[in-house]
């Protein structure tokens, strides 16, 4: 069933000592990423790209590479226990997977007895089977959802243009205006009731997908239970063997050195940064950094 939720969230603070400013210029000699998720992993990704060969880059991992991108094996089947699926909207996911495959399933509606709704390959019989039950209300729903996702593409030009927002209020605001806001403020399922979806609707679909991708219910916030919402839509993949995968290789491609250690302090110091680090069995280790990643 593609009832999962999608989009990958990870936020970036590049922390500069006054080298950083030279970014067109000479690039630093190193630099930490902390954390080896995939915004760790695709910062290494980035960063390797935008100041090429000679920087060193270390990434720093208390756990597993993947972070939120992990698996559980169960009698032998490896099974997604993080983040699941990949909306076809996330273009950097879809730049990374590209040497690798990928996966998809199909949607179906249970009520706990039976299968109300099963997908089938033919498109025409699956639209006239849901507006028979639904009405049009998942049309409503669908062109809601596209017109949010539209809006959120938006980042990944802010992003090309190496925009950075200093709080989430000003990223949405800068996405989606007070729309966004203000979607934050009020519940799924008021949303979706005033754009004219019927409760039979919310009780069977949406009330399912909110407690499969994030174990909530239609009272969650607009703004997350459409972001929710998008991860039911078509065009939705996985990496076979697992999402972590990108994470594994992203950070081979960018020949980042992985260091299975926390970072327990970092300070910022007027000529850098300085960040302390504590290995087993050894004492602080102080390195003087060009630019350093945070994982939040
Ligand atoms: C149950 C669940 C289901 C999800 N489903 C989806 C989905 O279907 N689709 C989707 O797109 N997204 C999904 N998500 C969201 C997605 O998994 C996350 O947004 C994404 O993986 C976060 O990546 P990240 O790199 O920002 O953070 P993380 O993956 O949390 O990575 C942070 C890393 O930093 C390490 N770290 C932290 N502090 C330190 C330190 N001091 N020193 C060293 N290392 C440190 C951690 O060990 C971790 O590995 C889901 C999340 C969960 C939990």
């Amino acid at each position: 069933m593609n009832q999962y939720l999608f989009v990958l969230l990870s936020f970036v603070h590049v922390l500069a000592d006054p080298d950083f400013a030279k970014l067109d210029g000479a690039p630093p000699s190193k630099i930490a990423v902390v954390g080896a998720g995939i915004g760790g992993t695709a910062t290494a990704h980035f960063l390797r790209q935008h100041f090429g060969p000679e920087v060193s880059i270390d990434v720093f991992e208390k756990g597993s590479v993947g972070g939120r991108l992990a698996t559980v094996t169960v009698n032998h089947q490896d099974y997604e226990s993080g983040g699941s699926i990949i909306h076809s909207l996330n273009l950097h996911m879809q730049d990374f997977v590209q040497q690798l495959g990928y996966v998809a399933g199909k949607t179906a509606v249970f009520n706990g007895d039976e299968f109300i709704l099963e997908e089938t390959d033919w498109y025409l019989l699956d639209l006239f089977r849901l507006w028979w039950r639904y009405g049009i209300s998942f049309i409503r729903l669908q062109m809601w959802v596209e017109e949010i996702m539209e809006k959120f593409m938006r980042i990944y030009k802010y992003q090309a243009h190496g925009y950075a927002f200093s709080s989430v209020e000003e990223l949405l605001h800068s996405l989606g205006g007070s729309g966004f806001i203000n979607m934050t403020r009020r519940s799924l399922s008021e949303s979706l009731l005033e754009l004219g979806v019927s409760q039979r609707f919310i009780d069977e679909v949406i009330a399912p997908i909110m407690r499969v991708n994030y174990g909530q219910n239609i009272s969650i916030p607009a703004f997350v239970g459409a972001v929710s919402l998008a991860g039911a839509q078509a065009n939705l993949w996985a990496v076979e063997g697992g999402n972590k995968l990108v994470c594994s290789r992203l950070l081979k491609l960018s020949k980042a050195n992985l260091i299975q250690s926390p970072v327990t302090n970092i300070t910022l110091r007027s000529t850098g940064i300085r960040r302390n680090r504590q290995l087993k069995n050894t004492s602080i280790v102080k390195t003087k950094l060009n630019c350093v990643h945070l994982d939040l």
